[in-house]
This record gives structure tokens, C-alpha cells and sequence, in this order.
């Protein structure tokens, strides 16, 4: 593919012009830096002195116009990680004038999208960090269409998945060292900066331990949507589309680590499981197969068993009823690691995940002597090591180098066997059929209609509170297997309310219904028990 940015398509004169004229033109959404995307017109980038530019001219503008609060850290996020403090995208300021003193411009003609990649080396941040940000990123501006060009500047070499990026745009994308080949002084026509973060859902303990985003916005149909895209890409169709698959066909995948972090008794693990279901065994690694290859094998897995690492992202394109089986070498808890499992777990991602935990120290084999950054101790002083040594379970740690951490997860493992099929049998049985498993429902209730309430009194002590409402306006249009109504009364003046679930479209309360008392009534719909609509307007009743 040609890295030549074509000067033809655009008029060169009329480029320079409206750069000089105008200067830089900036508008961005987000109040903070972790939530901001900028879009620029004639962003330009100095590649002797590696920064960004920005040009004042009497019609540029650069909203927010935050001042020097610009630097309290950063503009914005340039990678998906939250708020990392080598992540940060800002610019310099020059007047227009200035252009005049200044090696001429390339001019870059594609709408341009420009962020960091994480960390390119490893799937898991591949996938989470940068190819599922980099396409919502792309569908949330019309402009970033198949011809958007990718730049990133996180100033990584290719990396070992080059190829799934490409996949993201037709055109190829840039790396921060090949914009020098360019020219001194490259201008962006359009572009973007900054990546949405809407669909990562874990954080990698920064600041605090690793976990779950503590407010993740993704489900597992974007997800989804996101591995149909990439597969149709890569020319792979579903097992679903293909045909009917006959059970006999099922199989499990067991994908394996060849470098560290080994399962010691492979052979011996997949001859069990084969036993156990019956079903067919495929083995991957991504030493041995090509990554569309492993994508065509997922996809239409029934179990997938691998051991704890980022090759288990791949879960993104089994099928819906599919198994994730994770495994973890000894003294290390599942529970605290569970970028995985939060991907299984999404609603709507309808993956049913176990987890398996070597118990038995003897059928682990760990690394002291290997450098630190693969799990070795041997530079850390005796009575580190030894603490290392004989400590049950890692505590809880930041990221990214604490070394007993690195050094249990280095470990390689003899699976016990028994152990590992009791786990998966309790979660095997109730697996829901994979031909069968179906996206649930996510169509959401609308609010009830016309809400009533009439009051009667019947004694000194005994009141009754009739309430009545109509189906939600979406109602007719749906098929639902349950309808219930939620009903919530609060006595004025009270902290406290009662709920009830109700089956119908009215109610006569008496019990704890006071004569002369003004008690507020809330009246929702839920659709098959857990799809929530929204309360009615409060409705005010006098008894
Ligand atoms: N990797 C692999 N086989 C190995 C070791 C690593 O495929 O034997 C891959 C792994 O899936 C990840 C990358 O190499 O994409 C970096 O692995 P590392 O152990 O650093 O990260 P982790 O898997 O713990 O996230």
C-alpha cells in the first residue's frame, strides 16, 4: 500500500491559503480531558519537534477555550486508558504568521482520526484499548467513514496485530516515525483526536487494584455488532449462517500459551474434556495460527479453555451460549482478575464463564531465575524472595510491576483434572443450547398510561386507595412473555415507601391505608422481571 498522502486530490494553493487565513479551527465534546474528542480543522503536526500546532489567525477558534487550564493535565485522553499520565494529547500555539518562516505544509487530505494505541504487543489491549474504541470512535463521527485515515502516535512499531487495525479503514495506517517521511510540517485537513471510551470495560489498577469500570456503558451487543463487523472482514461467516449444525459437530477449543505460562499436562487435560462432553477437541495458539484462523475456530466453539492471559479476549467471538473456562496458576485469585469474566458477563454477551484455580502448589512450576518483567525474583533481595516464596495468595496490588504478582501468573500449571471437570460440570449441565441461545430481548417498557387513583374512606381506621393505569404505548407492538407493574406508596411527609408487584392493571390497597392521609403513588411497567421502564408521574392521592 502507498504511504503517499496524494497532493493531487486537493488543491495546494487554496489549502495554504485557508490554513493562513484561518488558522486552526477547533470544536470538542466532553467537560473533563478523560471524556474529551476534538475535531480540528488544520491541525498540524512539527515532526522535528514532535509536537501539534495550532494557529491563530483572526478566524481560527478552540472551544473550550480552557486558557492555561489546557495543561491541568491535558487536553484530552490521546489512548482509551483513563486520565494515564503518558497518554495525554496537547499543542503548541503559533500565529499564522509564523507559517510564513516555516518549511512549507504537506496537507493531509483524509478525515483523520489521531490517538495512542496502548499497548499493540497484547490482544487483550489490542481489542479492548484500541480496535473497539478506534471503530464506536469511527461511527460516532459520519465523516470517519472507510476512507478515514488511522495515525497513531503512541510511537510503537507496527506491532504484532498490525493486521487487525488495518481492518478498521481501507486506508493504511500511519505511525508516529513514518510522519517525518512526510515532511517537516504535516497538516491535517480534518481530523479527530482522542478516543470515546464508552466501550472499555475494565480498568488495569493504576490507581487502584485492577477491576471492572465502575460504570461500564457497553453490552454485549456492541460487542457483538463489533466482532460481526471485523469476521465479515476477514471473510469468516458464523457456523449459524452456514448450517445447521448437528450437535456431533460441537467442539472445544483449548487455546494454549506456548511460551509461558504453560498448561504441563495438555494432552492429558484434552483427552478428559473429550471424554467428559464428547465432543471434539481444537487446539490454537498464536504461535501456530494465523489470527483469522483462530477468529473461524472461535466462532463457532461450544467451550472455550485457556489459561489466564489476553488470548482469552478472543472470547468476543464465540458463539452466544457459549463456555469461557479460565484457568489460573496457583496462589492467584480469580476474583481479582476479571477482565475476562466482565467480558462474559456483559449483559446481552449471553457467555456463561468458570473459572478454575490450581489449589496444590506441587503442580506449579514457577520461574524465580527468568528476568522480572516474566515473573523472576532472583534480583530482589532474600527476605523478599522468601516472603514471595511462601505466601499462599498474591495480595492485592497496582499495576504493573509488583513482582510476586508476576511471579505466580508466570507460573506453568499441571491441571487437576478432577478438580477442573467438578467446575465445569455444574456449569455445563444448565448450558443453554447454542442453536437455541437467541439475543434476549432489551426493548425496555414505556411508562404506563393515564394513572388514576380513587379513594374511599370506610371507618374512622380503614381507608381503601384504588389504583388504575394503562399499558405502555410500546406494549401492543411486542411480543412479551411477562408483564408485571411495579407500585410504590409513600405516605406524605415519609422517608419510606412499600413496593408491590402486581400482575394487572389495577389495584385496591387497604392495608396500611390511613383515612385523611395523602399518600404518593408511583406506578412503573417491567417487562420479563429484569427490563425496567420508567415511573409514571407521581400521582397524589387523598384518602
Ligand atoms: N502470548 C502468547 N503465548 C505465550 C505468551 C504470550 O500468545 O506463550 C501472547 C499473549 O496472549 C499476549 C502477548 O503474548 O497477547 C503478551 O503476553 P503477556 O504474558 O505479556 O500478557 P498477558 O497475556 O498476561 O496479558
Amino acid at each position: 500500500q502507498s504511504q503517499e498522502l496524494s497532493q493531487a486530490r486537493i488543491d495546494y494553493h487554496a489549502a495554504l491559503l485557508a490554513l493562513q487565513e484561518h488558522g486552526t479551527r477547533m470544536v470538542c465534546t466532553g467537560k473533563m480531558h478523560t471524556d474529551r474528542i476534538c475535531r480540528f480543522d488544520y491541525l498540524c503536526y512539527c515532526t522535528e519537534a514532535e509536537e501539534f500546532v495550532f494557529f491563530h489567525s483572526n478566524s481560527s477558534f478552540m472551544l473550550p477555550n480552557l486558557g492555561p487550564r489546557r495543561f491541568q493535565p491535558a487536553l484530552l485522553d490521546l489512548s482509551s486508558v483513563e486520565d494515564h499520565n503518558t497518554q495525554y494529547f496537547n499543542f503548541l500555539e503559533l500565529p499564522a504568521a509564523a507559517l510564513k518562516f516555516m518549511p512549507k505544509p504537506v496537507f493531509v487530505p483524509d478525515v483523520t482520526l489521531i490517538l495512542n494505541r496502548f499497548n499493540p504487543d497484547n490482544l487483550m489491549h489490542v481489542f479492548h484499548d484500541d480496535l473497539l474504541p478506534i471503530f464506536y470512535t469511527m461511527r460516532q463521527y459520519s465523516d470517519l467513514d472507510d476512507e478515514a485515515r488511522l495515525v497513531f502516535m503512541e510511537g510503537w512499531g507496527e506491532g504484532a496485530h498490525f493486521d487487525l487495525y488495518r481492518l478498521l479503514s481501507s486506508k493504511q495506517p500511519l505511525l508516529k516515525e513514518q510522519l517525518r517521511n512526510f515532511g517537516k510540517l504535516m497538516c491535517f485537513t480534518k481530523s479527530y483526536v482522542g478516543l470515546s471510551k464508552m466501550t472499555t470495560w475494565y480498568q488495569y489498577g493504576f490507581v487502584q487494584p485492577q477491576g471492572p469500570k465502575a460504570n461500564i456503558l457497553v453490552s454485549g451487543n456492541e460487542i457483538r455488532q463489533f466482532a460481526s463487523s471485523l469476521m465479515e472482514k476477514l471473510n469468516i461467516t458464523t457456523r449459524g449462517e452456514e448450517s445447521v449444525a448437528e450437535k456431533k459437530d460441537e467442539y472445544f477449543v483449548v487455546f494454549s500459551r506456548s511460551i509461558n505460562r504453560l498448561i504441563l499436562n495438555e494432552a492429558e487435560l484434552i483427552l478428559a474434556l473429550v471424554q467428559e462432553f464428547q465432543m471434539r477437541a481444537v487446539t490454537v495458539s498464536l504461535e501456530e495460527q494465523n489470527f483469522p484462523r483462530i477468529v473461524k475456530v472461535i466462532s463457532g466453539a461450544s467451550i472455550l479453555v485457556s489459561m489466564h492471559g489476553a488470548q482469552l479476549v478472543s472470547s468476543l467471538f464465540l458463539p452466544r451460549g457459549a463456555v469461557v473456562v479460565e484457568l489460573f496458576p496457583y496462589a492467584v485469585n480469580p476474583e481479582q482478575y476479571t477482565p475476562y469474566k466482565t467480558l462474559a458477563s456483559l449483559p446481552g454477551m449471553d457467555l456463561q464463564y468458570v473459572a478454575w484455580r490450581n489449589m496444590v502448589e506441587e503442580n506449579s512450576v514457577p520461574y524465580p531465575e527468568r528476568p522480572w518483567e516474566q515473573g523472576g525474583i532472583a534480583h530482589l533481595d532474600k527476605e523478599e524472595q522468601d516472603h514471595i516464596l511462601t505466601s499462599k495468595e498474591v495480595p492485592r496490588h497496582l499495576c504493573c510491576r509488583n513482582p510476586e504478582w508476576l511471579y505466580r501468573i508466570y507460573q506453568d500449571t499441571i491441571v487437576d483434572i478432577p478438580s477442573l471437570l467438578e467446575a465445569l460440570r455444574a456449569i455445563v449441565k444448565t448450558r443453554p443450547n447454542l442453536k437455541k441461545a437467541k439475543p434476549a430481548s432489551t426493548v425496555h417498557p414505556g411508562r404506563v398510561r393515564e394513572p388514576q387513583c380513587q379513594t374511599s374512606v370506610q371507618a374512622t381506621n380503614e381507608a381503601k386507595l384504588t389504583v388504575s393505569w394503562q399499558i405502555p404505548w410500546n406494549l401492543k407492538y411486542l411480543k412479551v412473555r411477562e408483564v408485571k407493574y411495579e407500585v410504590w406508596i409513600q405516605e406524605q411527609g415519609e422517608n419510606t415507601y412499600m413496593p408491590y408487584i402486581l400482575p394487572h392493571q389495577n389495584y385496591t390497597f387497604s392495608e396500611n391505608i390511613k383515612p385523611f392521609t395523602t399518600y404518593l403513588v408511583w406506578v412503573r411497567c417491567i417487562f420479563n422481571k429484569h427490563l425496567l421502564g420508567p415511573f409514571a408521574d407521581v400521582l397524589m392521592c387523598r384518602t
